[in-house]
């Protein structure tokens, strides 16, 4: 399940992945084609590799003070 925000109604959508029409992989994203539930047409919204890899090293780079002061 995915939550969209529809563009048109402006209401939020939980949608089933079985609405997903397509993935596509970008360097930096993925782009997923939805068909919205709301207004029945295809929106495209973005999620993504590129922005959880940041967050994680970002989330790694948090963590190495917190391990350094446990093998202190
Ligand atoms: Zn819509």
């Amino acid at each position: 399940m995915t939550l969209i925000t529809c563009p048109v109604t402006r209401t939020d959508e939980l949608v089933a992945d079985r609405r997903i029409r397509s993935v596509t992989n970008h360097p930096t994203h993925i782009a997923l084609a939805i068909e919205c539930p709301a207004c029945g047409s295809v929106h495209v919204y973005r999620t993504g590799r590129r922005w959880e890899a940041t967050r994680a090293a970002h989330e790694a780079a948090a963590a190495r003070p917190a391990d350094q002061l446990v093998h202190a």
